[in-house]
């Protein structure tokens, strides 16, 4: 008999989903509780899905014998509950893929850094002429791929929403890249998040790798508390005894099996010291297939990052602009302010996501000037940093943002859109909200 797929929601990874499934001879249903977009109706109407919208019919989903859910929507919403209550399995779009392919897969995840980290470690191996594919958050998704364009090698890259629901998918090469406060919305306290991380190491094996960043004190105490059985390699600021790799003097070093390797990264082209990291986390990861040194120091130096992260704009009137909108928590705000090497004018709000500004106090009194709010309710920020700077502005567009930065800066200074927070009071995403910053810059 015909085996039964059916999809919560009608994004990216449920079109994909969709996609492999009419491959695999499944029959497919698709249901979303909002519209679905046209193009997507048109495409599954061409695959000869059966769909419905703004709404679930639990009678239809209970008749599948496999459900493939949405990182986007939680656990605990009730018709997800209620399948899963009715003994239906219910996975992510990653476990669904891992079924019909043999590849090598290489998983990425942590609370920042893993888009840049995903697309860098690709670049390096396909540049070393492996036939490899990149997927997750950026292009298309896992199980499109899966179907329509198999590869030999999967970099993904994974968020902890989908981790939970990944029971089945072995990573050859597991990478936690860091841990801090994110999505506390979805979780039940710290811990739960960080055990929704380290699901990635789930199901590896000694011939695995697991590659995490030991600067970070969550994963620290963590991979203390836990038994690993992949090959552990860590990577951080300080060399440890064996297996890992650090930065230093503008060299990758890496320790493997008592085996150095050193990349020279004069010619890197991200900056900031998240980035040093993220490097080394690619390059550790590249190593392990073992791409040549050469070859990963030549394909650092042609990487191209993608736009919202740490993104110059322009200069006008010798004041640089920065778009670096993707920065929706204070983690990955700390790491922007840090990198800073002039004066700042600052750009942040939104919406909090419970944030904690303290850590940024000392990064804020000594480099930033001024501190222009892009939100809607800016009291936090207020509260937080009043006494730290000199002045807080409230704005409420982009343009009005950029306006009073470029009023009130003077040459030798940078504009620094790192919000910290997420952008939905003020704009559609964070993509909208740093491209309205760009046009608003370039039309000064
Ligand atoms: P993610 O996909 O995890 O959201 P991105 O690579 O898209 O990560 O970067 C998101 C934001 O975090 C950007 O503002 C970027 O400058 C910052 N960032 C990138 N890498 C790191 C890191 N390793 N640690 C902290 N912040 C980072």
């Amino acid at each position: 008999m015909q085996q039964k797929l059916a999809i919560l929601g009608a994004g990216i990874s449920g079109l994909g989903s969709a996609i492999l499934g009419v491959r695999q001879s499944w029959s497919v249903f698709v249901s979303d509780n909002g519209p679905i977009k046209i193009e997507t109706k048109q495409q599954l109407e061409n695959l000869g899905v059966e769909f419905e919208e703004n709404g679930h019919s639990f009678e239809n989903l209970a008749k599948a014998d496999i459900v493939v859910k949405s990182p986007g929507i939680p656990q605990t919403t009730p018709i997800v509950q209620k399948l899963i209550a009715a003994g239906i399995n219910v996975i992510s779009e990653i476990d669904w893929a891992t079924r019909f392919t043999n590849a090598t897969l290489i998983g990425i995840t942590g609370t920042n850094g893993k888009t840049t980290t995903t697309l860098l470690t690709y670049h390096l191996l396909k540049e070393a002429g492996l036939n490899v594919g990149c997927v997750g958050n950026v292009g298309i998704s896992f199980a499109q791929m899966v179907a329509e364009d198999p590869k030999d090698y999967y970099v993904i890259e994974v968020s902890s929403f989908q981790l939970d629901e990944t029971y089945h998918t072995r990573f050859h090469i597991a990478c936690i890249l860091n841990i801090t406060e994110d999505h506390l919305d979805r979780y039940e306290g710290m811990q739960g998040y960080i055990n929704s991380k380290f699901r990635i190491s789930r199901n590896q094996n000694e011939t695995d790798f697991l590659v995490y960043g030991i600067d970070c004190p969550n994963i620290q105490e963590e991979i203390i508390k836990r038994t690993i059985t992949a090959q552990s390699i860590s990577f951080g600021t300080i060399p440890r005894e064996k297996n890992f790799a650090t930065y230093r003097e503008n060299q990758i070093e890496i320790n493997r099996n008592n085996i150095k390797y050193t990349i020279d990264m004069n010619n890197f082209s991200l900056r900031g010291k998240h980035n040093q990291y993220n490097s080394m986390a690619a390059a550790v990861i590249a190593n392990i297939l073992e791409v040549r040194n050469d070859n990963i120091r030549e394909s650092m130096s042609n990487f191209q990052n993608m736009e919202h992260r740490l993104e110059t704009v322009t200069k006008v009137n010798g004041i640089e602009y920065i778009n670096d909108s993707k920065a929706t928590n204070v983690n990955s705000t700390w790491f922007a302010l840090e990198s800073m090497e002039k004066p700042v004018i600052w750009i942040a709000g939104g919406v909090d996501k419970g944030n904690n500004y303290s850590d940024l106090k000392p990064l804020v009194k000594e480099k930033v000037k001024l501190i222009i709010c892009l939100g809607l309710d800016n009291l936090k920020i207020h509260q937080a940093f009043q006494g730290d700077v000199d002045m807080i502005i409230n704005t409420s567009s982009a343009k009005e943002a950029v306006h009073v930065a470029s009023r009130m800066g003077s040459n030798g200074d940078a504009v620094l859109l790192s919000p910290a927070c997420a952008s939905f009071d003020l704009f559609d995403s964070y993509e909208d909200r740093g491209r309205k910053f760009k046009n608003a810059v370039r039309s000064l």
